[in-house]
């Protein structure tokens, strides 16, 4: 049984000031342990004498029901006989025998009462004589026969020869057997001449109790037990025997030569609600519960007793099982608790991990948050730097146009000084000749001054051109026209590089829509680099050709200098990408070329030729409408 564990878990709780207990479901356990000790004393203390008083309740009920039917059957089978003297008193045959008892009669007598005994299924039948002998018995045949016995001593005979019926139990004093007498008067013309008697045999009764739950007994007023299914409690006295008792008993001789003895009872007395008494036994004691129905009309107490061991041994079951049904809701409870407990556990356990994966988060967040803002920082300043870039750029291009206005102005004074020498020259020569008197050749050589002076008048209108705004109006600009301006400027690098420009409009002399003074900037640019290219070289040949197709209209530069490699050709329209050594090139000729045909809608791009050389090609919209090129 699990009371003693029970027992030792409460008494660690209870008792030891054991050190602190940590684990949760140590606790637990501990807890259920000692609440199944508590209850589990609760119902022994407290359980055990209820289930034993209703459980002995349960039996006496039983037990007086069961009483009660048999005392009802000892009633019937006694009332079956108490009628019966009286009606054989009255019998003729048995006055005439008491009247003249002749030998005759007598054994007549006889055999009619031992007939007559058959049929009633009593004991015996006799007629005895107002002296108390038989005279007359069903059992005269017998060895144990009655015939010629005096019973005057029995209450039985003295109550009917005093004219009353009689009614008597007793031991039979001469055939040894337990019976119950009936007896009658015989009356005989007022007189009472004899008496009968019917003698009811009462071990059928017994054998009837036999089975029963419990062991029936019938005591009369003495206290003494005459019919019993155990036979070794027959003639036991319940009450203790006293000389008053034991004398009473004597003159009746109720009980022949039958040795009275007391019963051993050893205690008496109500227990748990029902009366018991305990006995002594060879196996020890037996304590019993008394249920009793009292007989008045024989004087008789007819008792039941039940064995009280099986009921206290249901009770003990009873409890037994609610200690079991207690064992296992504590381990429900138990269990109960610890699943709780680690569900607790759990959820602590999977909120510590929230929590730590929220920090973690909480942590990236701010380091990228960081990493933002330093990015956001560098962006700054990689704008900071790219608008300084920009300025820087700026700067450098008005440089370059710097650089590009003192070549340009060195051009300048290259293409004065020469017909300015040659004006002086010829005016020497004209006024030498006109203090000669060579008038003729005076004015021709005055006419070459004149042109010489127109000659620089068209160089100082290019001029101006370049002085204009560069945001000029597109319009339709004849090709050629702007190939014959670009002329003018470039004429003298071509020159100086020992270079032919060999130029090929086709039949249709283009128009494009340009601005007239960028165009000759882009051309001037495209002829001078080409010049750059061939210088020095044996072929020194420059072709400027222009082509339309469709509504647009391609020219092209080609020089048969040494190309451009292909390491370099994505660059070379980069701001100051120049290959050209320190202070002859400034690397802003294509950048600045490249933006004026984006400017026009057009593009400019360069692939070398299969025969060698460069092909720069500026591809422009024509211009439908033929008009004067924009001034
Ligand atoms: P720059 O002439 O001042 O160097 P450009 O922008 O006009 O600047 O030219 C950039 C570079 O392109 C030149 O340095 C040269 O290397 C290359 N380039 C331009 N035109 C030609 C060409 N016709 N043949 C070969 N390389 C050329």
């Amino acid at each position: 049984m699990s009371l003693p564990r029970g027992s030792i878990l409460a008494a660690m709780t209870t008792a030891a000031p054991s050190p602190p207990v940590h684990s949760p479901r140590l606790r637990n356990w501990l807890v259920a342990g000692a609440v199944f000790a508590a209850v589990a004393a609760a119902i022994i203390a407290f359980g055990t004498p209820y289930a034993k008083r209703s459980e002995m309740a349960e039996a006496a009920a039983r037990g007086e029901a069961t009483l009660r039917l048999a005392v009802t059957a000892l009633r019937g089978h006694m009332r079956r006989y108490e009628a019966l003297p009286p009606l054989i008193a009255d019998d003729d045959d048995i006055k005439e025998l008491l009247a003249q008892p002749s030998e005759e009669r007598r054994a007549a007598m006889n055999a009619y009462l031992k007939d007559l005994n058959t049929v009633l299924e009593s004991s015996d039948l006799y007629v005895m004589l107002p002296d108390g002998d038989t005279i007359a018995a069903s059992n005269h045949d017998t060895p144990t026969s009655f015939v010629g016995e005096n019973f005057s001593y029995r209450p039985y005979f003295l109550d009917a020869i005093a004219g009353g019926q009689g009614r008597f139990f007793a031991l039979g004093t001469t055939s040894l057997k337990r019976g119950y007498y009936f007896s009658a008067p015989v009356r005989s013309n007022g007189a009472i001449t004899g008496v009968v008697v019917v003698k009811v045999d009462i071990e059928p009764i017994e054998a009837a109790w036999q089975g029963a739950e419990g062991d029936f007994i019938v005591t009369d007023p003495e206290g003494i037990i005459f019919m019993s299914g155990r036979p070794e409690w027959l003639y036991s006295g319940l009450l203790p025997l006293t000389q008053e008792r034991l004398a009473r008993t004597a003159v009746s001789r109720r009980y022949a030569n039958a040795e009275l003895r007391e019963l051993p009872i050893v205690a008496e007395g109500p227990a748990y609600g029902q009366d018991t008494m305990t006995l002594r036994t060879p196996q020890g004691r037996r304590e019993l519960m008394v249920l009793k129905e009292q007989m008045p009309e024989a004087g008789w107490t007819v008792k039941l007793l039940v064995d009280t061991a099986a009921i206290h041994a249901q009770a003990h079951t009873k409890v037994a099982g609610a200690l079991l049904l207690l064992l296992i809701a504590t381990l429900a409870l138990a269990i109960v608790m610890q699943r709780r407990g680690r569900l607790a556990e759990r959820m602590a356990l999977q909120r510590a991990a929230r929590e730590d994966l929220e920090q973690r988060v909480a942590a990236r967040t701010a380091d990228l948050a960081n990493v933002n803002r330093r990015l956001e920082t560098e962006v700054a300043e990689r704008t900071a730097t790219e608008a300084q870039l920009r300025q820087t750029q700026a700067d450098l291009v008005q440089a370059g146009k710097l650089a590009a206005l003192g070549q340009m102005a060195a051009a300048l004074s290259h293409e004065f000084n020469q017909p300015l020498t040659a004006v002086r020259t010829f005016a020497d020569n004209a006024a030498t000749l006109i203090e000669r008197g060579r008038s003729d050749e005076a004015r021709e050589t005055v006419g070459r001054i004149s042109s010489l002076t127109e000659r620089m008048a068209s160089i100082a209108r290019h001029l101006r051109n370049f002085a204009r705004k560069p945001n000029e109006r597109l319009g339709p600009v004849p090709v050629a026209e702007a190939v014959r301006d670009t002329l003018e400027i470039v004429g003298w690098r071509l020159k100086a590089a020992d270079a032919t420009l060999h130029i090929d409009l086709g039949e249709t002399a283009p128009v494009v829509m340009a601005g007239a003074v960028r165009l000759q900037q882009v051309l001037v640019n495209l002829i001078s680099n080409a010049a750059d290219a061939v210088e020095g070289l044996p072929d020194r040949r420059i072709d400027l050709a222009a082509r339309v197709d469709g509504d647009k209209v391609t020219i092209t530069v080609r020089d048969r200098g040494p190309g451009v490699s292909q390491a370099i050709a994505g660059r070379i329209f980069d701001p100051f990408f120049s290959t050209k050594g320190v202070g002859k090139g400034l690397g802003l000729g294509l950048s600045i070329s490249y933006n004026i045909a984006s400017d026009f809608g057009g593009r400019l791009t360069v692939a070398n030729h299969p025969e060698g050389g460069a092909v720069f090609s500026l591809t422009l919209d024509a211009a439908t409408v033929l008009a004067e090129a924009a001034e």
